[in-house]
């Protein structure tokens, strides 16, 4: 496709934040798409911390071999507490220039989005690519990542509940989510858990736990899931109380970080394959400020600025089928 405005000849990436599987996906998509188009590309290692400090790799086709089937990411990611000064943007965009980069591709959540604006008001144009597991990024309804951590979540509970079941248990299950509960609702109605506890919702022992388990024993069942996720905190004191109050032996699995590793799943792959294919063709018709998006099923774009001030609200549908079909 041709450029439009000023020629880019060279553009650069890095992944920023915590890790989602699919990340690299989007790596290659970006590399490639850069390459079809006549364009160099550098990866940044680290986050901004490759940045500041001039770490970098030049990619190429080769160099992003079969990146679409592996979790984590190639460049690395970090958090980078310089970046967030004005003299570490600042180094960041005076390396930029000596370099030759023309725009860049952020890939990471809403801080990772706060940084590139940032650097773009020195001139760099930016391009925000969503990734993170929580699915909790206001302007687009999908995050790479997302898919990816609740089947591994959904895997393990299923694993769970086959042995609750034998043994007539309790299985309270800490997903990951420290500020948001898509993933745990997404998760708890794939796996019909009795209960699942989202942190936009509080709680009452009693009613919302308590009376399920006594209402489907009553119901002839045997055996119950309870999804907690790590916003809400204290699953395993949940888990105690469950114990005493029932009566029930109760167990307690906190998922943990395998939530973040994996292959990426098919949906992964092919979104964060396009979001890193739009990225590339936006700076290259000019944009210099936009997160990519996933709305309404296409993928689109919006400015950042406009983008850091949208929120995602729980799904409360999906909430209320989640609750209604428990027991
Ligand atoms: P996750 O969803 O996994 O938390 P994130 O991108 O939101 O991902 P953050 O730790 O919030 O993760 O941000 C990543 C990095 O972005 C920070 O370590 C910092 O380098 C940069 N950053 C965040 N906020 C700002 C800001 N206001 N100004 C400059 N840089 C920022």
């Amino acid at each position: 496709m041709a450029n439009e405005g000023k020629k880019i000849r060279r553009i650069a990436l890095l992944t920023s934040g915590g890790d989602a599987p699919g990340m690299n996906a989007a790596i290659r998509a970006v590399v490639r798409t850069a390459v079809f188009n006549g364009v160099k590309v550098l990866g940044f290692r680290r986050g901004y911390n490759g940045l500041i400090n001039n770490d970098f790799l030049e990619m190429d086709s080769r160099s992003v071999n079969r990146m679409s089937a592996r979790g984590g990411t190639m460049l690395y990611t970090a958090r980078c507490e310089e970046f967030r000064t004005e003299a570490g943007v600042k180094r960041a965009a005076d390396n930029c220039r000596y370099l030759g980069i023309d725009g860049l591709v952020c890939i990471g959540g809403d801080g990772t989005f706060r940084g590139a604006l940032e650097l773009s008001h020195y001139g760099v144009p930016v391009v925000g690519i969503p990734a993170t597991i929580d699915n909790d990024i206001g302007c687009s309804h999908y995050t790479i990542g997302f898919d990816t951590a609740a089947n591994t979540a959904i895997d393990a509970i299923d694993k769970l509940s086959d042995t609750m079941q034998s043994h007539e248990r309790i299985s309270v299950v800490e997903v990951m989510g420290r500020h948001a509960g898509h993933l745990a609702m997404y998760v708890g109605l794939s796996c019909g858990a009795a209960v699942t506890l989202v942190p936009e919702e509080p709680f009452d022992m009693e009613r919302d736990i308590l009376d399920v388990v006594r209402e489907g024993r009553i119901n002839g069942r045997n055996h119950f899931i309870v999804i907690v996720a790590e916003g809400v905190g204290g699953a395993p004191e949940i888990a105690h109380a469950i114990q005493e109050q029932t009566g029930m032996e109760t167990r307690i699995t906190i998922i943990g970080h395998v939530q973040r590793g994996g292959s990426p799943t098919a949906r992964d792959r092919v979104m964060a394959t396009r979001m890193g294919h739009f990225a590339v063709e936006s700076l290259l018709k000019g944009e210099k400020q936009i997160v990519v998006c996933y709305r309404d099923s296409h993928i689109c774009s919006l400015g950042i600025e406009e983008a850091l001030t949208m929120h995602k609200e729980l799904d409360r549908y999906m909430y209320r089928v989640a609750k209604e079909i428990s027991i």
